[in-house]
């Protein structure tokens, strides 16, 4: 117990990047010690512990800076300490020139906890640190306690793969637990040195560590006269077709409103947006599968082109505007509406370097309507629509 406290206050200790002087007043410590720290503070207990015993000071005296927040050198360097202190060894930077934390990113490198620079006088990201922190300690020190469902996570959609492993490794292990009823990483916020604290803790004491299980969210399937709906949002993908007979005519009347107004918000900022193919009957999606097959072969078709019934312009709610160009991307008209689609109810449906998801290639110039609210919610999450819903699309043969 003595030297798990020793850890943490040594820990603690450690977050203070400036010259940290050990705080034996000749008054004794005070109840309070910082101004700027209330008991009704839920990490209150971490800090007055700290202080209490001597090891911690704040940024200045009489202050804790708890909202202050943790930048990359901080990180790094605490990382540094979790893991001498977990191996026993101790570590004295060599301090003669560059910034202070230079010896730290170096010990981290050499250890194989840092594989990357990050911007170091910045605040870190919470998706940031937990990189760090995730391999600041060998696996068998974080090993999972918690069963937490493969994409369970609700707000990871467009980190990396390596960067939603450290998460799940820190959710698993019970050192974070995100914030909210859903667990939310907020993978883009930064964090305070009062969260900090109790995250040391969670890091070099198992015994502090948070249960907790997460399941993969609930998606409803439903499917009506052979088209199927998730969560009451109409899909076409490579996994769920359309009848053939499934045949709208045309945009449905509340996407071609929106539609209207997308060109007519473009328009008001001196842009032109204009749709170029809409609605596609399975019919005329078969012969235009068919021509695409048989200049390309099947397996590169099907990475541009959907099979007969397959097709989301079969659905009437998507819509190729402009060009069917990559470089449309990057034209005006391009990045208008990626950044403002979503307002008129509309997404861009199949992001880059999302083919293995949403089953095709990057395409900037489709959008699939949703209505505003959904649409927004779907940009926001940085997820393709095949991740927001859960769901695949992959031909069945
Ligand atoms: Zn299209």
């Amino acid at each position: 117990m003595k030297r798990c406290l020793s850890i943490l206050l040594t820990l603690l200790l450690a977050l203070s990047s400036a010259s940290v002087v050990l705080a034996d007043g000749p008054d004794g410590p005070p109840d309070t010690p910082f101004r700027d720290i209330h008991s009704s503070d839920w990490f209150y207990a971490d800090v007055v512990t700290a202080f209490n015993a001597g090891l911690i000071n704040g940024k200045a005296p009489g202050e804790f800076a708890p909202n202050d927040l943790l930048t990359y050198a901080e990180a790094a360097k605490l990382a540094a300490c979790m893991r001498q202190l977990h191996d026993g060894v101790s570590f004295t930077p060599q301090n003669d020139v560059g910034m202070w934390y230079e010896p730290y990113v170096t010990y981290c490198k050499a250890a194989g906890i840092l594989w990357a620079d990050y911007p170091w006088n910045q605040p870190a990201t919470r998706a940031g640190y937990m990189e760090i922190f995730a391999s600041a300690l060998p696996d068998t020190a974080l090993a999972p306690i918690n069963e937490i469902a493969d994409g369970a996570i609700p707000d990871l959609g467009a980190l990396s793969e390596w960067t939603k492993n450290a998460v799940y490794k820190l959710y698993r292990a019970g050192i974070v637990q995100g914030t909210g009823d859903d667990h939310a990483c907020q993978p883009y916020d930064s964090i305070r040195r009062c969260e900090v604290a109790a995250i040391l803790t969670r890091m070099m004491d198992p015994a502090k560590r948070i249960s907790f299980t997460m399941t993969a969210p609930e998606h409803r399937i439903e499917t009506i006269s052979g088209v199927t709906y998730v969560d009451g949002i109409l899909i076409a993908n490579k996994t769920y077709s359309l009848p053939a007979d499934y045949a709208p005519g045309g945009l449905t009347t509340e996407c071609q409103t929106a539609l209207d107004a997308l060109m007519a918000g473009a328009a008001r900022d001196g842009l032109s947006i204009y749709p170029i193919s809409t609605y596609r009957s399975y019919e005329y999606q078969a012969g235009l599968y068919e021509r695409y097959a048989a200049r390309d072969g099947y397996a590169e078709a099907d990475r541009y082109s959907a099979r007969p019934g397959h097709s989301e312009h079969q659905t009437g709610l998507a819509i190729d505007v402009n060009s069917l160009d990559y470089d449309f991307a990057y034209t005006p008209e391009g990045i208008w509406l990626a950044a403002h689609c979503a307002e008129y109810g509309f997404i861009l449906r199949y992001p880059e370097g999302k083919e293995s998801v949403t089953g095709y290639r990057y395409e900037p110039w489709h959008i699939r309507y949703l209505g505003r609210e959904i649409a927004e919610e779907v940009t926001a999450s940085g997820l393709t629509l095949e991740e927001y819903l859960g769901i695949t699309s992959v031909y069945a043969d």
